[in-house]
């Protein structure tokens, strides 16, 4: 018979340590339990008695959640939930979080960090002079950043961050967003056309779905007047890559930084791979120590909140108020 109040189950994670999650159920008591298991059957074993579940890649499917009478909550690490059946959490009384903000400040600077290193070519520097080549007329022409325009493609929580970053070096900033009813203080809200038209660096930062993928392709390539750089920090797929291989090779782009590809890790035989006026980076932007301690605090928090009696801070399944299992106040 376990003397802990509650019992909390990690169901997996691929994080070096769970300490901060330890720290968390710590101060209330709680049993914590780091299960790593993937498959339905061990799942409803090891999770049968959870009063609350952390996840993330494990499957919560239905049927593994209708053999859960006691969990009330599961918080996911990450922004993303395609682990949970979240229909089935609610018919079940149980909440779903998540933590959609966590990394804001590590995509947003990683944007910038891609801005910064194509236009001042550092990342094509680098390589020169390790292969023994002492000459800056390599990197011919450079212009100055101040001045230029950047298109945001999507003006949420890290389209903002980097319009706040980049207006530091003077770049004007505009943005096609469609969801937003008013320009947020200092960016010009604009048509779609009118930003690929007008803008020297286009930075992507919408979410993939089936309106936005493929949203940059052909297309929209002949309208780019400027020849801009493109950064895609976002979903890979939100770009047609094969269009945007050819539009490199037509100059039509002066270059591209990609955090996200359509297909991660990429085929050897990448035509970007070989091109010297694109940077890439292997699905970074989200990592930092800091970023990770607060997902995982975060997480933790979620469940610690619910089973004390609280709304978790982000709530995935709202049709879940008046039906939830757990005792909450308000
Ligand atoms: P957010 O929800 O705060 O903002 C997204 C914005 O996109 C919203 O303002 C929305 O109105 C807008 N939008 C939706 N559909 C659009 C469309 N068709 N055209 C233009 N704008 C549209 O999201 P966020 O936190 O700013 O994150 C943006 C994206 O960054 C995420 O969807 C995710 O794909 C990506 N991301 C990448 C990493 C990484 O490691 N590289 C990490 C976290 C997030």
């Amino acid at each position: 018979m376990s003397t802990h109040p509650y019992r909390v189950v990690i169901t997996d994670c691929d994080h070096g340590s769970i300490e901060e999650e330890k720290a968390e159920f710590g101060q209330m008591g709680a049993e914590l339990i780091l299960a790593q298991v993937q498959e339905e059957k061990e799942l409803i074993q090891v999770c049968k008695d959870a009063d609350g579940l952390l996840n993330q890649y494990a499957l919560l499917t239905r049927k593994v959640l209708e053999n859960l009478p006691k969990c009330k909550v599961i918080s996911r690490y990450g922004v993303g939930v395609d682990s949970v059946d979240s229909k089935a959490a609610t018919d079940l009384g149980i909440i779903v979080a998540n933590v959609p903000d966590y990394c804001v400040d590590e995509v947003a600077t990683q944007t910038i960090a891609m801005v910064l290193s194509l236009t001042r070519k550092t990342a094509f520097f680098d390589r020169k002079v390790r292969s023994g080549q002492w000459d800056f007329h390599l990197g011919i022409p450079i212009h100055r950043i101040k001045g230029k325009t950047l298109g945001l493609i999507g003006c949420g929580k890290i389209g903002l961050e980097v319009a706040r970053r980049i207006s530091a070096f003077g770049v004007r900033v505009m943005t096609y967003d469609p969801y937003l009813e008013q320009a947020p203080k200092g960016i010009e809200l604009r048509d779609f056309d009118t930003v690929l038209k007008e803008s020297d660096f286009i930075s992507i930062h919408c979410p993939l779905n089936n309106s936005t993928r493929h949203l940059i392709g052909e297309r929209e390539f002949k309208k780019m007047e400027k020849k801009p750089l493109l950064i895609n920090t976002s979903r890979g797929p939100i770009v047609d890559e094969k269009a945007l291989i050819r539009a490199l090779r037509e100059g039509l782009l002066t270059g591209a930084g990609l955090d996200v590809l359509e297909k991660e890790p990429p085929d050897t035989q990448n035509p970007l791979l070989q091109m010297e006026n694109v940077v890439l980076s292997p699905h970074v932007g989200f990592y930092s120590v800091e970023s990770i301690s607060e997902l995982k605090r975060r997480t933790a928090k979620n469940v610690a909140d619910v089973l004390t009696g609280k709304w978790p801070g982000s709530v995935v399944n709202p049709d879940v108020r008046g039906k939830t299992r757990a005792s909450i106040s308000s």
